[in-house]
């Protein structure tokens, strides 16, 4: 049975109604009015049940389609402007108990190269990251309750926001690891962190079971109800998503928006983030064994619906994608963006080797951040730093308040300018630097109320003088 409120994950993630939700949108793959009728209503930028999104995704008609990627990015434009906000994210370790068959931490993989960082090592990838220009990190750690228990992340943690370095800093750490108690979710909130992550990976539950052989994750209720734990610990930023290519994409859409709309309905806060990574290869892992994957067409569109479907939300992409497929998505919806990443333990200090083999996942994208940075500005885009809200004590719903309101942007904009601004003066090469420069100059014009304007221009002047961290 189907309960939205429900704390029982086989409730809210309801198998018979992603069914039968797929079956309505396939049915309706073709009906003008109806389609018409919710792209309307998805213009109040309100948002869509998963039911209407699902129509969409499935919607048939080239007109529509284009109608849809057309308002896909004018709600990214409202909402999130020209903004990209930067992060990287940062391995600790790579022991897993798991027995997760897409991914090469599994622990039966004995090709691989199990390495945990020590405090030390943490301290000297750290700095490699802030001496690239990074504010932002998503910790990431297999599940082992011997080699990463909760007190070993709880001191990573510590270790990187006491590292000042020049100029550096790290003003906000996201958190991925393995689903937990509540106490040690509030133990991670109690420790500062920003938004904790977990995928779901799928949404069907026989299939994760398959998927999932061995290991606490085998356990699926466990897993699917770890963010309302995650809430009752008091984290009230959490970041979904799914591993597009195990099941089909329509099921795990479904299943994805059912989770989102039970946060918010449950909450009053729906997810902070959503991530959309696709099945890639990597180290015993063939691509070939799943035959669900997205082709770009297809993901390109549940990139735009999820935007339309969720407009709060912001949406996340990595660099298993190339620059050409990151540069659509970024058009068509998604706010945040990983670069000059490492996927392997120890991979900012000491670039990976053949024989070292520790990496998750293979990269598309290889440019360093300077790079990226570079592209952005190209494309018209403003690399943000920032880490406002959280530090401000944005979160939640006072964050998802502001953010419907559309109060936030009077904070994102001139933070983005900010923060650019030190990149460029602390970390950028000369021909991104030139290129950044004109983007503030050009964008300070585009900041509407004039006191903030002038705030930003002094912020501005006294970053030239070697102050730094401003923040509205
Ligand atoms: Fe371990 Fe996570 Fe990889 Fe599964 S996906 S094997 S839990 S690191
Ligand atoms: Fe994100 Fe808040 Fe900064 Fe905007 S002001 S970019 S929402 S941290």
């Amino acid at each position: 049975m189907y309960k939205v409120t429900s704390n029982i994950a086989e409730e809210f993630i309801s198998h018979d109604e992603i069914n039968e939700t797929m079956a309505y949108a396939k049915a309706h793959a073709h009906d003008r009015a109806l389609i018409e009728g919710i792209l309307n209503r998805a213009e109040e930028c309100k948002g869509l049940t998963h039911r209407e999104a699902a129509v969409l995704l499935d919607c048939e008609l080239p007109d529509l389609t284009e109608r849809m990627y057309d308002l896909a990015r004018r709600i990214k434009q409202r909402f999130y402007g020209n903004r990209i906000v930067m992060f990287a994210p940062l391995y600790l370790s790579n022991y897993c108990v798991n027995g997760c068959v897409y991914c090469p931490y599994h622990y039966r993989n004995k090709n691989i190269r199990r390495k945990k960082l020590t405090q030390d090592e943490i301290r000297q990838e750290v700095i490699a990251l802030q001496d690239m220009g990074h504010k932002r990190l998503a910790l990431e750690a297999g599940e082992d309750p011997v080699n990463n228990p909760i007190e070993y992340i709880l001191e990573s943690i510590r270790t990187i926001y006491d590292i000042k370095h020049r100029n550096g800093a790290i003003r906000r750490v996201n958190v991925n690891i393995a689903a937990t108690t509540v106490e040690n979710y509030r133990k991670l909130h109690d420790a500062g962190i920003g938004t904790y992550i977990l995928f779901q990976e799928t949404y069907n539950k026989e299939l994760y079971e398959q998927l999932h052989p061995t290991g606490p994750k085998h356990n699926y209720a466990w897993h699917t109800e770890a963010m309302d734990r995650a809430m009752q610990g008091g984290i009230d930023d959490v970041g979904i998503g799914v591993l597009f290519g195990l099941d089909t994409y329509r099921y795990d859409f479904v299943g994805l928006l059912m989770h989102a709309e039970h946060l918010e309905t449950t909450y009053g806060v729906g997810p902070h983030t959503i991530s959309v990574p696709r099945l890639c290869k990597a180290d015993d892992i063939d691509t070939a064994d799943f035959s669900n994957c997205v082709p770009d067409s297809v993901f390109h569109k549940i990139v735009a619906v999820i935007r339309i479907a969720v407009p709060y939300t912001g949406m996340i992409i990595s660099t298993r994608e190339s620059s050409r497929s990151r540069e659509r998505v970024l058009e068509l919806g998604v706010s945040q963006i990983s670069g000059g990443s490492r996927t392997s333990v120890g991979g900012y200090v000491r670039e990976e080797r053949e024989e070292d083999n520790s990496s998750q996942f293979d990269i598309s994208d290889r440019r360093t951040l300077d790079e990226v940075v570079a592209w952005l500005l190209d494309l018209g885009y403003i690399p943000s730093f920032c880490t406002a809200c959280y530090r401000a004590g944005r979160t939640g719903d006072r964050f998802m308040s502001l953010v419907k309101s559309g109060q936030i942007a009077n904070c994102c904009h001139p933070n983005a300018l900010i923060t650019l601004k030190e990149y460029l003066q602390d970390y950028a090469s000369p021909t991104t630097r030139d290129k950044g420069v004109a983007m503030i100059a050009h964008e300070l014009q585009n900041v509407p109320n004039e006191k903030v304007r002038k705030t930003a221009e002094d912020f501005l002047k006294q970053i030239e003088n070697g102050k730094r961290d401003f923040r509205f």
